[in-house]
């Protein structure tokens, strides 16, 4: 069955220019020309993905994107942005946007992003007893995007939840950002490989003190997980 992308967004030509390539790529499309429709489609009609503007009349992209993760809905979010815009709110994903990309950009860049998530889900859903991890006290469900410290709930971004899971599966193996941005983003992230610290420091902070999962800073290198206790 085709997958649905809703475009939110209120320049008509770019929404027409997506609209376009992704019906060509095989995907169905769903349209919203100002925050509170997009918000309403994303919360009845199911996307499979969304593309979301920032600056949108009525509701913008941000406020959307934070509503929809407080609702615990997980379909995936790439945010569209003009140049400059608020990048460092975009940066750290703290909305739990999945990706973003910078206006202009070209409709093969969009597909490929799109790719990317969807390709990730499908190896999720063809393998889903190996997206469940638990170490010590700690459970990182993928196929939930779900995380649980000593049966308690964390709530993570998704992108949080595949960086812990990841490092996670690989203990005290160390991951260059390069590494983590290939895996967690994609080959054809060209945004800020910052996006990898801001990530990191935020499972940091959101995890509570008592996990046995660390997430350990290797100077110049990158980053690794430890097991409390193994160290
Ligand atoms: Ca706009």
């Amino acid at each position: 069955m085709a997958k649905t992308v809703l475009i939110v967004e209120d320049e008509r030509a770019i929404v027409e220019i997506l609209k376009f390539n992704l019906k060509r790529e095989g995907y169905d499309t769903l349209e919203a020309l100002d925050g509170e429709t997009g918000l309403q489609l994303a919360q009845t009609a199911d996307p499979d993905l969304i593309l979301l503007d920032v600056m949108l009349p009525k509701m913008n992209g941000f406020d959307i994107c934070k509503t929809l993760r407080a609702e615990n809905r997980t379909t995936p979010i790439i945010m569209l942005t003009a140049k400059g815009e608020e990048v460092d709110k975009l940066l750290g994903f703290a909305l739990g946007a999945d990706d973003y990309i910078v206006k202009p950009f070209s409709p093969r860049e969009i597909v490929s992003r799109i790719q990317v998530i969807f390709r990730r889900m499908n190896q999720m859903q063809a393998a889903p007893d190996q997206g469940r991890l638990t170490i010590g006290n700690t459970v990182i469900d993928l196929k939930c995007y779900e995380v649980r410290v000593g049966g308690e709930s964390v709530l993570l971004s998704p992108k949080e939840v595949e960086i812990l899971h990841l490092m996670a599966s690989h203990p005290r193996q160390v991951f260059t950002r390069e590494q983590l941005l290939d895996n967690i983003w994609g080959f054809d992230f060209n945004g800020d490989p910052r996006v990898v610290d801001t990530s990191i420091k935020r499972i940091r902070k959101k995890l509570p003190e008592e996990t046995d999962v660390l997430l350990r800073s290797v100077y110049g290198v990158g980053y690794k997980a430890e097991v409390r206790g193994d160290a």
